[in-house]
């Protein structure tokens, strides 16, 4: 690990200034970030310490919703009564990920800006990732690609400095996309709230950025809007181990039944793109429709359009297209207590 200094900020105001020094990067729970600076993928030339700040509560909001703090631990997250009880994909998701040690550390802000476990990227003895060296091309494209991106990647040939096929690695984010949360920012030019849809981005021609936060912006909450899924929602991991293992594809499924109407739908993927993997229109293909098995494969079809694979991954597009199927199945016959 390369030397680095460190500050803490005990409030906003604080970590904005200090952001404003070149190299700079904030550290929440560390449980992403340390483990890149080891690695030498990360090399801030300061840390700004930001677990001291007032960003931990869990509210209600106006208007129904409520309100998480960038600092909320992804365990307590999960295990709040008003998460259990109204959002339970969200408590679903948070409760696959990760181990419990890790969950515990892990804050709402930092697990938004979790990293690719892309091996190539996590690898600097690999010279070619254009995400970690700009411009390098992408040892992935031609490489062992199995956990690798089958919607949305940017795949012009292994030597181009556009190619990236990383995957988003989040939980969490998949629960949020199909929620349609919104993220709370703040930085130099005041705050400003971003879709969930538009903060995580697809790699386009600059695989280097995965959100569209801008420089020195600092993640204050995330908030979700009125609960319309508590009573039918499933969240679906496929991984190549039981625990502690990132999904090769998940799905988060969220219904409002009337009777065995759906009214409305959230449905996002994760494990198959650069971003959490949802396509509106196959939410509204589902509302007004019975919870059917043709429905279902109907809407699935729809989120996997234009899918395709690599040598190692194109298992991954069945396979999705199964769990879409299972998901909304499951989240049809109603929530399951969380365990
Ligand atoms: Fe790097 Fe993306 Fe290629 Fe992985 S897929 S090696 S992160 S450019």
């Amino acid at each position: 690990m390369k030397s680095f200094a460190y500050s803490r900020a005990t409030s906003n105001a604080q970590a904005l200034e200090a952001a404003r020094a070149r190299g700079t990067q904030f550290l929440a729970g560390g449980t992403n970030l340390v483990d890149l600076m080891k690695y030498q993928v990360e090399q801030p030339v300061t840390l700004v310490d930001i677990n001291h700040l007032a960003l931990t509560e869990i509210s209600q909001i106006d208007g129904g919703g409520i309100s998480i703090g960038a600092m909320v631990r992804n365990s307590d997250l999960a295990n709040h009564p008003l998460v259990r009880t109204n959002y339970p994909l969200l408590s679903q998701a948070l409760l696959s990920g990760a181990s419990p040690q890790l969950r515990n550390m892990a804050s709402t802000g930092g697990n938004l800006m979790q990293r690719t476990r892309c091996y190539y990227f996590n690898d600097i003895s690999f010279s070619a990732c254009n995400k970690r060296a700009p411009g390098s091309g992408c040892a992935a494209l031609e490489g062992y690609n199995r956990i690798h991106a089958i919607l949305g990647q940017t795949d012009k040939g292994p030597t181009s400095g556009e190619t990236c096929i990383a995957t988003h690695p989040s939980d969490m984010c998949v629960a949020m996309a199909a929620l349609q949360a919104t993220v709370e920012v703040e930085g130099r030019g005041g705050r400003r709230t971003i879709p969930f849809a538009e903060f995580h981005r697809l790699p386009g021609n600059d695989p280097s950025r995965d959100t569209t936060l801008r420089e020195g912006e600092l993640i204050t909450a995330v908030t979700l809007p009125s609960a319309k899924f508590a009573k039918n929602a499933f969240y679906l991991k496929a991984r190549d181990r039981n625990s502690y293992a990132f999904a090769l594809i998940s799905v988060a499924a969220g219904l409002e039944m009337e009777g065995t109407t759906i009214r409305s739908a959230g449905l996002a993927m994760g494990g198959v793109a650069h971003k959490p993997w949802r396509i509106p229109e196959a939410e509204k293909a589902l509302a007004g429709q019975l919870a059917s098995p043709e429905n279902f494969a109907h809407a699935a079809d729809i989120l996997l359009h234009g899918a395709h694979g690599y040598e190692h991954n194109r298992f991954k597009i069945e396979l999705a297209k199964q769990g879409v199927v299972r998901a909304l199945t499951v989240a049809a016959q109603g929530t399951s207590e969380v365990a």
